[in-house]
């Protein structure tokens, strides 16, 4: 059976007429478009409306009210603005490369203006001796300032400007540059729609709200936004229409928790038995930190509520995150429900199954494991032991998502390292029982607030902020690859002190062929620095068949091989605690949280573990960043951030999959947190008291929230 998880929508809303039908209209029957230009907005920018380019924001402004002078440009400036005049022309190159060029004084310095084409029509309309303001971006060789192709136009005013204040910056491709489609000419549409439907805009906030929170109307925003008055009602256009955005996207989610709070009944885990108490009392070598027990405490909560459990377990890696989620599935099979455990990768399916197995020695729970490489005798074993009930706890991979996998009664679904999956992936898993089961994803990647709100603001969320005690953090160094010696000899010194060492490749799939050559060099060149029979080196890779990747990774797990030269494989969850070195091959091709995840390996003995960077000499400064950041601090938060700034939340691992495709058009998760969190507590309040948007006053809520998710960039309906 399928569960239908998308909330609001799914009610019958009649279409409530907010939004003017204007706006609607084929962008071809604009005054200025027309077809041929109509299908190019299309098939550029993706515009098909009139309501789509009101909403195609300029992507920056410039002050055409500043000037400079030549001698004040500088390299790599944008687009700046001068005034002078033209004092000769000169034509300069051959064939392709012939060009125009005009000299241009502004009575002190000189700049070139170069046109590669158009050249008739310039030498048409443009004259030596006449008061111009040039307009373009500068570059500057041999100590020389030109523009190409810049735009000129003549000083009208007195004062020297022409238009005045902000002009728009909007983005354009070079098919549309080359059909006059420039952002000028886009300027021009916008000016055109303004005068169409520009009075016509209403309100899509109810206006008691925009009041209330003094947000300027809808209209006054999306005049400003395209044409700012000032830089002040430029900034409050650009709030108002963050607000909204990032308000609607918290409406909805929120809308979506409430609605399945409401319609969905979850299985009650009402009492704690003996499986979980024994486990506790005799079986649990360590105590819990504080963390992991409050943690439990909420976990045990929801799962006794009688509402379905959907809660993210964010915890940096090595915080115990596991041991939380086997307890969970031990309260599940005290009130006799059957639950599972989902993980990315065989490797740690298999490091999962081995630990619980373990770790529940004596307790009479009973365990099985299905991987892609379950044998078909062992799995018809299983399925029969899992319908019939007499299995409890399933650990597995992908596996577990098949429709052959049928379970008498899921209670509990556990999603490990759940960044590693598809949102789709994950909903699967609820469809595992008529009733959904509760639902605890777990991930060690962290990210910011902000992020977390929008991606997974539809989940109640549990945070482990504290380690096990002992750990010692982990020391973070970077080299260049000339140090290469000297990372050898450390290496040589921590194995004599007993410890294993990991040396993780890239492994990067639009370069796999080559990537794979550094691996095969860097392995061959490792057995040679470290010898048979004194020194035991193991590889681990995606192509391995996997018992031979289990042989290898049981070989270092068990101390028999002091090094493993690895891809990312090994990057989520491996668990070996007497390896206390991570070494990281081309760390600028990493991202910051693969790092992170990567460094994680280590620091998880008693030992002083190392993490060391190589890198080549030469580094953007992004990747210097990235760096310093890894050495300077081990705080996943931290780096969270860091990585947020670096790369925007389009980039970061967790959300490409998260099934939004974050094209936000003005608002930036990773800037505008403010305004996030402020859109939120008002969806909050909002749907706090009246859940399903049925009250007079929501009724233009209701109606956006169904509009909006007709939009082609969201589809929150698959948000689990
Ligand atoms: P992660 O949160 O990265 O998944 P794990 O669950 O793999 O971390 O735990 C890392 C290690 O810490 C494991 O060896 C686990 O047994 C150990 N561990 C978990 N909780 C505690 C604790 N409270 N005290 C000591 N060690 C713990
Ligand atoms: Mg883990």
């Amino acid at each position: 059976m399928s569960v239908r998880i998308s909330p609001v929508f799914a009610l019958e809303i009649p279409y409530f007429c907010s939004v003017d039908k204007l706006q609607d209209s084929d962008l071809k029957f604009l005054p200025g478009v027309g077809p041929k230009k109509a299908e190019l907005l299309k098939k550029e920018l993706k515009l098909a409306t009139f309501g789509d380019l009101l909403y195609y924001f300029p992507f920056k402004y410039i002050d055409r009210s500043r000037f400079l002078t030549i001698a004040q440009i500088e390299e790599d400036m944008s687009f700046v603005q001068v005034k002078g005049r033209i004092t000769s022309f000169s034509f300069a190159g051959e064939g392709n490369r012939k060009r125009l060029v005009a000299f241009f004084s502004d009575g002190v310095g000189i700049a070139e203006l170069v046109w590669f084409k158009g050249i008739k029509w310039i030498q048409q309309k443009v004259a030596v001796n006449t008061p111009y303001i040039v307009f373009g971006k500068p570059t500057i060789f041999n100590g020389r300032v030109s523009f190409v192709h810049p735009d000129v136009e003549v000083v009208l005013k007195e004062d020297g400007t022409i238009s005045g204040g902000l002009q728009p910056y909007y983005n354009t491709s070079e098919k549309m540059k080359s059909a006059f489609l420039n952002s000028k000419a886009v300027a021009k549409l916008q000016e055109n729609l303004q005068k169409l439907i520009g009075p016509k805009i209403v309100e899509r906030m109810p206006e008691d709200l925009v009041g209330s929170l003094k947000l300027m109307p809808l209209r006054d925003a999306l005049l400003n936004i395209h044409f700012p008055r000032s830089a002040d009602l430029l900034r409050k256009a650009q709030l108002r229409l963050k607000f909204e955005e990032l308000f609607y996207i918290q409406l909805n989610l929120l809308a979506q928790k409430k609605y399945r709070q409401k319609k969905i009944n979850g299985h009650v885990f009402s009492k704690v038995g003996e499986s979980f108490n024994n486990f506790y009392s005799s079986n649990l070598p360590f105590s819990l930190t504080e963390a992991q027990k409050r943690v439990l405490r909420e976990i045990r909560k929801d799962l006794g509520s009688g509402r379905q459990m959907n809660r993210l377990l964010q915890g940096d890696v090595g915080s115990g995150k596991t041991l939380v989620g086997l307890m969970a599935m031990l309260l599940a099979s005290d009130n006799s429900f059957q639950s599972c455990l989902m993980a990315p990768t065989e490797i740690l399916a298999n490091q999962h199954y081995k630990t619980i197995v373990d770790f529940l020695d004596g307790l009479g729970v009973s365990v099985g494991l299905l991987t892609g490489s379950t044998k078909k005798a062992e799995r018809r074993k299983l399925f029969a032991l899992l319908e019939s009930g007499e299995l409890q706890l399933l650990i597995g991979t992908h596996a577990l998502l098949e429709d052959t996998v049928q379970f008498k009664d899921l209670g509990l679904v556990i999603v490990d390292e759940q960044q590693r999956f598809g949102v789709a992936q994950r909903a699967k898993l609820w469809e595992k029982n008529t009733n959904p089961p509760h639902v605890l994803v777990m991930t060690a990647t962290p990210i910011p607030r902000t992020l977390a709100m929008t991606v997974y603001g539809d989940l109640e969320v549990s945070v482990i902020d504290e380690l096990p005690p002992g750990r010692k953090p982990i020391r973070t160094m970077h080299y260049f690859d000339s140090k290469r010696l000297k990372v050898f000899g450390f290496m040589r010194e921590q194995i004599k002190l007993g410890r294993q060492i990991y040396l993780v490749y890239p492994l990067i799939k639009e370069s796999e062929k080559m990537d794979f050559k550094d691996l095969q060099d860097g392995y061959a060149s490792i057995v040679l620095e470290f010898p048979p029979p004194e020194y035991t080196v193991v590889v681990v890779h995606g192509q391995m068949k996997p018992d031979e990747k289990d042989f290898s990774m049981g070989q270092f797990a068990a101390g028999k091989a002091q090094i493993m030269v690895a891809t990312t494989v090994i990057e989520v969850g491996v668990n070996v605690p007497n390896a206390s070195v991570m070494i990281i091959e081309s760390a600028e091709r990493f991202g910051l949280s693969q790092l992170h995840q990567l460094r994680g390996r280590v620091g998880r003995g008693a030992d002083q573990s190392f993490c060391i960077l190589m890198t080549g000499n030469k580094l953007s400064s992004d990747s210097r960043k990235r760096m310093s950041t890894m050495v300077s601090t081990n705080d996943g938060f931290e780096i969270a951030e860091v990585d947020l700034a670096l790369r925007g939340p389009g980039d970061m691992e967790g959300t490409m999959q998260s099934g939004m495709a974050f094209d936000l058009k003005i608002a930036n998760i990773a800037k505008d947190g403010q305004i996030l969190s402020w859109a939120r507590n008002v969806a909050e309040e909002i749907v706090d008291e009246d859940p399903l948007l049925d009250m007079d006053k929501n009724r233009i809520l209701k109606a956006e929230l169904t509009r909006f998710k007709g939009r082609d960039s969201y589809d929150f309906s698959q948000i689990s």
